[in-house]
């Protein structure tokens, strides 16, 4: 072996060879990183694989090993590869993932700091009492004072300078008569700097709980086959405990942990909790750390100076290399996914890093996802059920409104709050109670809707919602191709009044404001927070009770306790019904679980009014009973009989430029190309417009490939799409186990 594969921030999806010198040999393997000539210059890189012999005929010598230790474990490069196969995204893109930027891009270099330090007590002490009452040598002597008043005689010499109002020059005389040293001390960049926490001890498990970590506890010492367990637990459940126990468990067997949260529940609360159980054992990467600190924090896991790194997303790629425990908690959160190249979804790469780390894996969530459902159902994942909440509560009452019978709006009315919630909010800020207005933003999307009767357009061959085309005034379903030209009336009860609809949290701000005249009102959603800041300063701002009526999306559907809102109002439950997604069901249900959860968390009764066109929508009612074994049995159901995932795999080819025909004609070639790959085993739809058809001046065509195993078609597709001919200004990309088909 005595060729290095490298990869290099260069050209597409190639892998450079050189030669490996003697004396490197056992300095080079997988994950290292190395300094190569590249043309004329000289590049670092990662050895990805090693040879035996390079199919190039003039093979250059690599220079060296890269210095700052920046290296991957093997494993991690294992699993880069995998994610560059899988995702059919290239190698280079696939280690960029696993790597921050800072430590990537080689521009920030550890921290260090100048200390003064006494070579010799003695000297130093003779010298003060030679000089005293000395003029010319005061600011030495205070220098020489200070450091003999400090125990380790030792300290950092801007502090130093400072105390005793002395100039660099007087050290300067000092160390060149040995009575002062000067060194060099690494710091760390410590995000919790000043900031501390009172140590907490874990609490004793339930009979649930403790069943949950008996499970773990085997799998952690491989007396399972399984290597990934869904805990199922309703909020306040107490997954957390478990998780907390479950690490330190891991950490007792001399292993590490990862803990991955969506960025949202990255909130002070949950890293406070982490921090009290295991204090400065403890890495929390998100996304405010500085370059310095998230340098510092990579190199401190890669050096095994801590054993738990919780974190989004990238928290996955946390190089250590003991990995005993992944937690992915909400594991069935959109989030996961990552919506550019290389799409992966952390969730699936936690498994297959656990598998190739030999790690378990805890998937959490109250509303575990489709496929992690039925890998429980079938026993490919073992399953652990919380089904108790830990403080007794009293469920929140919850009602349907039937939108349809309020009829038409009187002028200049709102039509977005029935009398009911009118009321049921106006109890409220009597009350002095408060209350959350709810919109799945999802509504946006465009949809065909009649106003009088709630009829929705939906294909009759896959159950979803079509998409509205007003230019050409035609439905189309983009997961089997049937177009029909768009209705004039509604036909179901003849109204004109039918169009695609689309309602904002800004328009229902307005509304609120006209009806509720004299409440504090706020709105919360992407676009009126700008940064973290806002976040926390309208949430803190609705704590301290503030804020009466707090309006906003997804946003404020996750895990916040406030125990003063006693009414959740949700505005519209179809919104995210009725688009063309077969996931459209779950995640309504997934968000009316999660909104309706924040009502009543104190000893109040909480109570729930969900709105609706469809009251009898299966999934609507499933939601408001909150029985999730009913939805799941139904959703399932459903999604085998069409062919859906988990019961397939479902890969989303993307095409898309400025030139609409160029892409139309590019995605149907392709396509053909690609068919004869594809066998019977593989469901091939498209190409057709996207549901949204055009992003950003670019138009966007879509085929998708379903099969209960698409490793056939994988690598021919995957090197079409990186090293095959595409007409200049159209794009392709595959988005493997694609979350979002808009
Ligand atoms: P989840 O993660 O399912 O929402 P948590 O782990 O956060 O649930 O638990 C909810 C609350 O109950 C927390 O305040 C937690 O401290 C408490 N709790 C959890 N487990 C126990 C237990 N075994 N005994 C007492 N309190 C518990
Ligand atoms: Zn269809
Ligand atoms: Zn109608």
């Amino acid at each position: 072996m005595d060729i290095a594969q490298v990869v290099l921030d260069v050209a597409l999806d190639k892998l450079f060879d050189y030669r490996i010198p003697p004396e490197l040999v056992p300095a080079i393997r997988t994950g290292v990183r190395v300094t190569v000539p590249f043309g004329r210059t000289v590049r670092e890189g990662y050895v990805l694989a090693l040879a035996d012999h390079s199919d190039y005929p003039e093979v250059r010598p690599l220079l060296g090993v890269a210095d700052g230790a920046a290296h991957l474990p093997e494993k991690l490069v294992e699993l880069g590869n995998w994610m560059a196969d899988y995702y059919c995204c290239s190698r280079e893109q696939a280690i960029r993932t696993l790597l921050p930027a800072p430590v990537r891009q080689g521009k920030i270099r550890e921290k260090f700091r100048l200390y003064a330090a006494l070579p010799d007590r003695d000297a130093a002490a003779a010298f003060v009492a030679a000089h005293a009452g000395k003029k010319n040598a005061a600011a030495r002597s205070a220098l020489l004072e200070t450091l003999l008043a400090d125990a380790d005689g030792t300290l950092p010499l801007d502090e130093l300078l400072e105390s005793c109002t002395a100039s660099r020059a007087s050290v300067r005389t000092l160390e060149k008569n040995g009575l002062i040293r000067l060194e060099k001390h690494s710091v760390r960049r410590d995000p919790f700097a000043g900031r501390e926490v009172i140590p907490a001890q874990p609490l004793r498990p339930s009979p649930e709980q403790a069943a949950a970590l008996d499970r773990i506890n085997r799998m952690l010492l491989g007396e399972d086959r399984r290597h990934v367990l869904l805990l199922h637990g309703v909020t306040n459940s107490g997954k957390t405990e478990v998780y907390l126990q479950a690490i330190a468990r891991t950490l007792e067997l001399g292993r590490s942990a990862i803990v991955l949260v969506p960025e949202i529940s990255l909130t002070p609360q949950t890293v406070r909790r982490f921090r009290a159980r295991f204090g400065d054992r403890l890495s929390i990467l998100h996304s405010r750390l500085s370059d310095g600190e998230r340098f510092d924090e990579w190199h401190r896991i890669s050096r095994h100076e801590t054993a738990i790194a919780v974190g989004a997303r990238s928290a996955l790629f946390a190089p250590f290399r003991n990995l005993g425990l992944i937690v992915v908690d909400e594991e069935h959160e959109s989030s996961y996914k990552q919506s550019e190249a290389p799409r992966y979804s952390a969730r699936d790469v936690a498994v297959m890093r656990g598998r190739l780390e030999n790690a378990v894996v805890i998937l959490g969530s109250a509303t575990p996802s489709a496929e992690s459902r039925r890998n429980a159902e079938t026993g490919k994942y073992a399953l652990a059920t919380l089904s108790r909440q830990v403080s007794e509560q009293l469920a929140p009452h919850v009602r349907i409104i039937d939108l349809r019978l309020g009829g038409p709006p009187e002028k200049g009315k709102s039509n977005f709050f029935s009398p009911l919630l009118i009321e049921a909010v106006r109890e409220r800020l009597e009350r002095g109670e408060q209350s959350i207005l709810f919109l799945n933003r999802r509504g946006y999307a465009r949809m065909l809707l009649c106003e009088q009767c709630g009829y929705e357009a939906t294909c009759p061959n896959c159950s979803v919602g079509f998409t509205y085309s007003r230019q050409r005034r035609t439905l189309s379903c983009h997961l089997c191709g049937l177009v029909v030209p768009a209705p004039e009336n509604c036909p179901d009860c003849g109204s004109p009044e039918i169009r695609y609809s689309g309602v904002g949290t800004e328009k229902i701000e307005a509304a609120a404001a006209a009806v509720f005249q004299h409440a504090r009102i706020a709105r919360m959603d992407s676009d009126s927070m700008r940064g973290a800041d806002d976040y926390e300063t309208v949430l803190e701002k609705f704590r301290r009770a503030e804020i009466d009526i707090l309006i906003g999306t997804q946003m404020i559907a996750k895990g916040l306790h406030f125990p003063n809102v006693t009414l959740v109002g949700i505005i519209n439950a179809d919104s995210g019904l009725m688009l063309p997604d077969f996931r459209a069901p779950e995640r309504t249900f997934q968000l009316i679980t999660q909104v309706a959860g924040r009502a009543g968390r104190g000893d109040v009764r909480g109570e729930v009014i969900i709105q609706s066109y469809n009251p009898d929508n299966e999934t609507i009612r499933f939601a408001a009973e909150q029985d999730f074994e009913g939805f799941s049995r139904y959703d399932l159901e459903a999604r085998e009989m069409l062919a859906y995932p988990p019961f397939t795999h479902l890969i989303a080819l993307h095409f898309r430029g400025e030139d609409e025909s160029r892409v139309a004609n590019f995605a149907a070639e392709f396509t053909e190309a690609l068919r004869p790959y594809c066998g019977d085993a593989v469901k091939i739809s498209g190409p057709l417009p996207a549901p949204i058809e055009r992003i950003k001046g670019k138009f966007r065509y879509m085929t998708l490939l379903r099969g209960a195993a698409l490793g056939r078609v994988r690598p021919q597709l995957r090197h079409m799409v990186l090293h095959g001919k595409t007409p200049p200004g159209v794009e392709v990309y595959a988005d493997v186990d694609a979350q979002s088909l808009l």
